[in-house]
Formats: structure tokens, sequence, C-alpha cells
């Protein structure tokens, strides 16, 4: 399947260089030690400039979902399911959510990630269902 290519930008960059390792960073403020997520230059409750990055456990639970209907979503015939995912660190993230039919899908569910190689040397972070929750 091709992806798009993600575009970092200085915001973000740091969450890039997570998936190409394998796992989901977060953004803390140094300051007074909120998650900072979206990730942005500065603490939009205390102001500080200072931030430490932590790596997520890369488990949550589906927030929300669709399925796309649209012609530009390449999926090999498989349905793709666009996932709201709530880590349990609180960020949530958008993202696919693969190993799980369409029809029993569920807000709440437990997930986690795991990472896929597309074309072009593309990875990207997904989400199956934890073992049992499906
Ligand atoms: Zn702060």
């Amino acid at each position: 399947m091709k992806r798009r290519v993600p575009l970092p930008v200085r915001d973000d960059q740091f969450f890039w260089d997570g998936v190409a390792q394998g796992e989901i960073r977060l953004q803390r403020c140094a300051g007074c030690g909120k998650l900072r997520h979206p990730p942005g230059p500065i603490c939009p409750w205390c102001h500080s400039l200072e931030v430490r990055i932590e790596r997520a456990s890369g488990r949550g639970t589906v927030y929300s979902y669709v399925i796309p209907r649209h012609t530009a979503i390449e999926s090999d015939g498989d349905p793709v399911i666009v996932a709201l995912i709530e880590l349990e660190e609180g960020a949530r993230l958008v993202s696919n959510l693969c190993g799980v039919a369409p029809d029993r899908v569920r807000n709440g569910m437990a997930v986690e990630v795991f990472f896929t190689e597309f074309e072009d040397g593309v990875r990207l972070h997904q989400f199956r269902p934890m073992e049992g929750s499906a």
C-alpha cells in the first residue's frame, strides 16, 4: 500500500524520529509537567519553552473512528479504518487500525501500536487490537 510521506516540521521532528526508531514519543512540559500535545514550541499553560521527550507505552483505546470511502485511499481491497487513538498517557493520535473487521471496532477497544514499512521506505505507526480485545 502506498502512503504519503510524513513531512516533519521542527515541532514534531522528535515524533517522526521516534517512529523511525519504532516508538511513540510525546512532548511533556518541563515547566509544569503537563503533556504538550499536539506538540508545540511553548506550553499553553505555563508558557515554558522547556520540554522533555518521553516514550509512550504504545497502548491505548479507540476514542473514535471512521471508515473513509474515497478512491484516493488505496487499500488493496481491504477497508481502511482511520481511528483516533487515546494513548494511556492521555494524548490522542490519528492512525490506522488494523487486524480487526470494521464491524468489530468499538470505541473504548484496547489497542497497541506496531510499525509498518510501506513503499518508498515510509515507516508509519499503526494500531491493532490488544490480545483478547477484538
Ligand atoms: Zn507548562
